[in-house]
């Protein structure tokens, strides 16, 4: 049906190279392109002799638009799907813009030298994507991704106003190390270590980093102590959902993790800003991925799930209704299957699956979108298919 240029061999590039190769009804031509070439290469391998496609792979620096445009005007590619960093994202939409291809991502832009989160960047694209006769789809991982369409869902079948929406998300596996974080871990501790928000009454309240928790209880792991943070898709889906009064994102960390967290802040190892060391600028978070596990090596010895999900409460029918849709995904499961841990898998097959609703038609409309603004129908159809199952609960104690 389709070209496909995927951006980024690292854990989620991994697993988005592997279930596009499984889908090549789809995904008829694939190459996958990173800075490392090696990485590619190893990859395409692996692919090549556990399902007998073949992938073409190059190297490619996503943040020269020039060269990135000739690999597109090169491959020719209908679709590209950014698994690189976030700071990639203005740079690679530039690019496809030059040469004429679709776009999809599963984290919105960040600036490098500033944690700071929102989707003004890249809305600001809609017009030359509208005009283009493009498509850009904007945030097809887990969260935001899934957890975006299990808010449309919701809202389509379930209830006439949604007014309470948590997104809780809950990581009940053990990868066996001191410390490490499940991907990229500068943006990961970026994300974390920044000031919580939440939206309630038509604004954004601030908290402290970890200042607000509970404990929840996910299906199949228990109740585990869960913080409020701030998530990206919190801001689209008040934007496409007026009628919510309040949103919150809530993700569980073992007070191992906390402890170490704390420790590197306040030794000023997680600091953006570039220092001098021996005569060299160097940015002390940038250093310290260098020296954390990598997450595309924990999938080996991990156990236990992960379990991702929306509880809402609302009106339908006139009548009070809570409702609650999630995910678990075993990281054993996942290992099996794509050599990549449970993060990486629930990231990089809703991506595939957003891939699969462009070159299928079904998502395809000139503009740039967050996933909320689709159909959700096929893609909730696809998510089983493809290795993450879904389980609804009606009316039953949220606890939020
Ligand atoms: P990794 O660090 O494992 O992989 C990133 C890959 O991008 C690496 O292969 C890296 O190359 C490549 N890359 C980095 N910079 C460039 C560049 N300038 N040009 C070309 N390639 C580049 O990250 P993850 O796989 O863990 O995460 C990938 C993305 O997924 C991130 O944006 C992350 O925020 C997002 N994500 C989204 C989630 C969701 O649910 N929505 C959840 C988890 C992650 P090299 O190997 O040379 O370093």
């Amino acid at each position: 049906m389709g070209r496909v240029l995927i951006i980024g061999a690292g854990g989620v590039g991994t697993v988005v190279a592997k279930k596009v190769a499984m889908n090549a009804d789809v995904f008829t031509d694939i190459m996958l392109a990173s800075r490392t070439k090696s990485k590619c290469d190893k990859l395409a391998k692996e692919i090549e002799k556990q399902l007998g496609i073949k992938i073409a792979t190059a190297a490619v620096d996503a943040d020269n638009v020039p060269e990135l445009t000739e690999l597109m005007k090169s491959f020719k590619p209908d679709l590209c799907i950014n698994v690189a960093l976030p700071y990639q994202d203005l740079h690679i939409m530039d690019a496809c813009l030059l040469a004429g291809v679709n776009y999809l991502d599963t984290a919105n832009y960040e600036p490098l030298d500033e944690a700071k989160y929102e989707y003004s960047w890249q809305w600001a694209y809609q017009d030359r994507f509208k005009e283009a006769g493009l498509t850009a789809i904007l945030g097809c991982g887990f969260d935001p991704g899934v957890t975006s369409v299990f808010t449309a869902h919701a809202a389509k079948h379930h209830f006439d106003e949604i007014h309470y929406l948590d997104i809780v998300d809950c990581n009940g596996g053990d990868h066996h190390k001191a410390f490490a974080t499940n991907f990229n871990p500068e943006i990961n501790i970026r994300e974390i270590t920044q000031k919580g928000k939440y939206y309630e009454n038509g604004r954004w309240i601030e908290t402290e980093p970890q200042e607000i928790h509970k404990g929840l209880t996910y299906p199949n792991i228990g109740e585990r102590e869960s913080y409020l943070l701030y998530h990206e898709e919190l801001e689209s889906l008040v934007k496409n959902f007026p009628t919510i009064k309040r949103a919150r994102f809530w993700m569980t960390f073992g007070q191992e993790y906390l402890t170490h967290l704390r420790v590197m802040q306040n030794i000023g190892m997680t600091r953006i800003d570039p220092i001098m060391y021996n005569g060299m600028e160097i940015v002390p978070i940038q250093f310290l991925k260098a020296v954390l596990p990598d997450p595309g090596d924990l999938g080996e010895n991990y156990s236990g799930e992960t379990s991702i999900g929306c509880r809402i409460r609302g009106i339908k029918n006139g009548k009070e209704h809570t409702y609650y849709i999630w995910n678990n995904c075993s990281h054993e499961a996942a290992y099996k299957e794509t050599g990549a841990q449970g993060v990486s898998y629930t990231t990089g097959v809703p991506a595939t699956i957003g891939a699969m609703m462009f070159m299928k038609g079904v998502w395809r409309r000139p503009g740039v979108f967050n996933l909320e603004e689709f159909d959700p129908d096929p893609f909730m159809a696809e998510l089983p298919k493809q290795g993450l199952p879904w389980h609804e609960a009606h009316d039953i104690d949220i606890e939020l």
